[in-house]
């Protein structure tokens, strides 16, 4: 195995599927750190970007996998990493026994369990590794992963996942990094609503907002919506980011999961209520921080 120089391992011949919002700058990172990167994206035309930046390009999700020991994915929904994986022409059936899955989308972790089962049955390995920080954070190579697998697949994953995040926490088995995400996407909810109000009230208020959040930053209230997305808020233009629709995706993931266990999640599910209004009008596509214009209505602003 070679090393790069950032003392990486660069022996591996990394794939990455998946090239949007998130995973083209991850991909880009791990270019970067010195790894030999594939990638594929269904929307060719935005694989240009990332093989400027030095990876190579596949024609074909079974090119990839046939080219490449450890395939990282960051695709939307649970749907998607199964249709990646298992269609007709999807990894599955291209990728050699002792090969491993990395997904960084955020799914369901009941979905992830099955899909890690069905690669088992073929010899390939899974980890979980859903991220968080936003943009800003896959851009900077400063995201933190939540991580499932077992210890060997993720002792193997790890070289990347640093390549990619400055935070990565092995919680448990498979499954264990989804069900982290489910967590913060749960919190999220919380926080990018009680920015929400905090924003409508000082502007109905007619106070300085940003420089009174600005204040706010380092105190009891700060968070990284307040720090990152309050702007947006005041502004009223939401630029992505994270697509408001991806988090009503994972508030039904959560949502459920609440049910099945018997917990109530009443901040979660106004937060989906409102998300599913904003995504009636067409909001869908705006950054998430767009859930102050239905916090803004309801003051009139
Ligand atoms: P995005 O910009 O919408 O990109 C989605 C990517 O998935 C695109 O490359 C898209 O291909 C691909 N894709 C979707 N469905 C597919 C399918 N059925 N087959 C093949 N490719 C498919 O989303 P993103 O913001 O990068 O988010 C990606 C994942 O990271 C999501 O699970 C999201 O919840 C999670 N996440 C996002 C953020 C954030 O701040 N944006 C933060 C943390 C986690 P096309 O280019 O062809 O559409």
């Amino acid at each position: 195995m070679m090393t790069n120089a950032q003392g990486r391992d660069a022996g591996e011949r990394v794939g990455f599927v998946g090239l949007g919002v998130m995973g083209a700058p991850m991909a880009q990172n791990l270019v970067t750190a010195g790894f030999d990167v594939t990638v594929w994206n269904r929307t060719a035309a935005r694989m240009a970007a990332v093989v400027d930046h030095g990876a190579r390009a596949a024609g074909s999700l079974g090119e990839l996998a046939r080219r490449c020991d450890v395939v990282v994915l960051c695709v939307s929904d649970s749907p998607d990493v199964e249709s990646v994986l298992f269609a007709d022409d999807g990894l599955a059936a291209g990728l050699a026994r002792g090969s491993l899955v990395v997904d960084c989308s955020t799914i369901s972790p009941e979905r992830t369990r099955e899909f890690a089962d069905r690669l088992d049955s073929r010899g390939v390995g899974w980890v979980d590794a859903p991220v968080s920080g936003g943009s800003e954070g896959a851009s900077r190579a400063t995201l933190s992963i939540m991580v499932g697998g077992s210890d060997r697949d993720v002792a193997r994953a790890e070289p990347m996942l640093r390549a990619m995040g400055s935070t990565v926490t092995h919680l448990g088995p498979v499954g264990s990094g989804q069900w982290a995400k489910v967590l913060n996407q749960v919190i999220l909810a919380g926080v990018y609503l009680a920015v929400a109000e905090g924003v409508t009230l000082g502007m109905k208020a007619g106070i300085d907002v940003a420089g009174s959040l600005e204040a706010l930053r380092a105190g009891a209230a700060g968070s990284w919506v307040l720090s990152n997305r309050s702007q947006r808020m005041i502004d009223n233009e939401y630029p992505l980011g994270f697509k408001l629709r991806l988090h009503r995706k994972d508030l039904a993931i959560a949502l459920e999961l609440a049910r099945a266990v018997g917990a109530a999640l009443p901040v979660s599910s106004l937060a989906a209520t409102l998300e599913d209004g904003l995504i009636g009008e067409g909001y869908g596509d705006e950054d998430n921080a767009a859930l102050a214009r239905a916090v803004r209505r309801l003051a009139g602003l």
